[in-house]
């Protein structure tokens, strides 16, 4: 694919005869990898195409070398280059260091002008950063993302961290406290347990990972019983005191835990506090995130908002999605706006949840007859190594028009298998079209398709005149709203 984008970016300098041309990212920061793989020759004597290596074999770069590069590049005017920012394509084949670079690439060739400081918006059009110089902008977009949030009444609270920490501990904590029950937190509880940590996880729900199916919820939470986290349900820290050698954690359920580290995932909050948008008179809504329309656009039309800080579905490609939206609307005319529908998401645990769509509790409470499809199995390659997880698929389908209305995996490698199935279902898929496609065999991902039998139907007594007439869930259904964490 690289060299793809780098032949095409050379065939174009050639034809060019000036040197002048537009490019997209993918193709500079192509063409950049290609350049210094075999030496840095200049962008007009480029290389055999033939003769470049393969992506793996590419050595690692700094960013001081690619900087310096920029500059030449920049001086030399070898590149006239309009860039269109695609962040998405960077993080899809470009490896961690060249991950970072590309994106200077790309904002630096673009003409963005990034400048590391707090910033402070202070009117329609006015922006202050922290050392006091104040920026005018046609527009301000506000992408500040959501912070960790905290559980005020619980003293000694100083001495617990969050997910912002957790990668830059000094030592590894042999016994390690998670409270919440959210992905984060389950994420950071299986990975401890698999790396060998003694992990507790309290929480003050009944069950973890509000929000998602309860056969997922309740798959997960044997599977990582199982794999030896230990779960509290309701039940919260009061007190963490701090000896020489550990942290003392007095629990609402009166019990005394000794841990090394404590980490509080109970739950992010949008980053609007002193950011000046009430004085700009830019509404918040009661969790203080940034009230948009389907544009992304606040109250105040000059001023934009998108990713954490909306609260609308906070995941990563969806706050790129947005300001990509964006940027096309504003700049380029475009009108339709970000897809919020049946968006997939994964819990990357072990095993893994993918799912996309209703869960089973929200298609009941929207269409009169929902059929589900389950099967709960341990896999091949499992049952002959005598160890592994279980895997749990279930599809929940509109009994009146036969479409996939959600769908969830619970197993190895389920964020792989929901992103290729959220495709069918963003389509449209009905039950049929599953039933109709060919297998892969052995394959737990077959299963998918080799579900025949119905394992339940469920009816509504009184179905509402709105579902009963509104067949297609695309209309009705809501995205899954990451829950909130504890
Ligand atoms: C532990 C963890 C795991 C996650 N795992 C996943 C996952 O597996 N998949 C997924 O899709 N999503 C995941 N997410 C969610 C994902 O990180 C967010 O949805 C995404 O980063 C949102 O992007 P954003 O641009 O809105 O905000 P962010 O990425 O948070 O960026 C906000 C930026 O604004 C800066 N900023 C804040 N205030 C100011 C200010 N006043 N002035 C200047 N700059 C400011 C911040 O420093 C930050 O750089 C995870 C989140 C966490 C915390």
């Amino acid at each position: 694919m690289i060299v793809d984008h780098a032949r095409g970016l050379h065939e174009r300098i050639a034809d060019s005869g000036t040197g002048e041309l537009e490019a997209t990212p993918c193709e500079i920061l192509a063409h950049r990898v290609g350049m210094f793989a075999t030496g840095g020759q200049l962008i007009r004597q480029p290389p055999a195409i033939l003769e470049w290596p393969a992506f793996d074999e590419l050595p690692d770069i700094s960013i001081e070398r690619t900087e310096f590069l920029l500059h030449r590049e920049k001086r030399s005017r070898v590149l006239n280059c309009r860039v269109y920012l695609e962040p998405v394509a960077h993080y899809a084949f470009v490896r961690k260091q060249e991950r970072d670079f590309g994106i200077v690439i790309a904002g630096y060739l673009a003409g963005v002008e990034t400048i590391e400081q707090r910033a402070e918006v202070i009117g329609a059009h006015q922006v202050r950063l922290a050392d006091g110089r104040e920026i005018a902008s046609r527009h301000i977009l506000v992408a500040t993302g959501a912070r960790p949030e905290f559980l005020p009444f619980v003293e000694g609270l100083e001495h617990a961290i969050t997910s912002n920490e957790i990668f830059d501990l000094a030592t590894f904590p042999r016994r390690l406290l998670v409270v919440g029950g959210g992905y984060i937190a389950v994420e950071f509880a299986s990975l401890f347990r698999r790396l060998g940590a003694e992990v507790t996880e309290i929480m003050r729900a009944g069950n973890i990972l509000r929000g998602f199916d309860e056969d997922m919820r309740d798959g997960l939470r044997e599977e990582m019983a199982r794999a030896g986290v230990q779960f509290r349900f309701g039940c919260l820290p009061m007190r963490i005191g701090k000896s020489s050698t550990a942290l003392r954690v007095d629990l609402s359920d009166g019990e005394t835990l000794e841990v090394d580290q404590i980490l509080i995932a109970t739950g992010r909050r949008p980053n609007t506090s002193g950011l000046g948008l009430e004085a700009a008179g830019v509404a918040l809504d009661p969790a203080g995130a940034v009230v948009v329309d389907q544009d992304s656009t606040t109250n105040v039309p000059s001023i934009h908002a998108v990713g954490d800080v909306t609260n609308r579905i906070n995941l990563t490609p969806v706050a790129i999605r947005e300001g990509h939206v964006l940027a096309d609307h504003l700049f380029a005319g475009a009108s339709a706006p970000a897809d919020h529908h049946n968006v997939a998401s994964a819990v990357f645990t072990t095993p893994e949840i993918g799912a996309v769509g209703l869960t089973e509790r929200q298609a009941v409470e929207r269409f009169a007859i929902v059929d589900i499809y389950k099967t709960n199995f341990r896999p091949m390659k499992a049952t002959l190594t005598g160890g592994g997880e279980r895997t749990i698929m279930k599809l929940v389908v509109d009994a009146a028009s036969d479409r996939v209305l959600g769908a969830h995996i619970m197993g190895s490698e389920a964020g792989e298998m929901i992103q290729v199935l959220a495709i069918a279902i963003k389509m449209g898929a009905r039950k049929a079209d599953l039933d109709a496609t060919m297998a892969v065999h052995p394959t737990a991902a077959e299963e998918l398709v080799t579900m025949r039998k119905r394992t339940a139907r469920i009816e509504r007594e009184a179905p509402a005149r709105l579902e009963a007439s509104e067949p297609d869930p695309e209309r009705v259904s809501m995205p899954i709203s990451m829950p909130t964490m504890l």
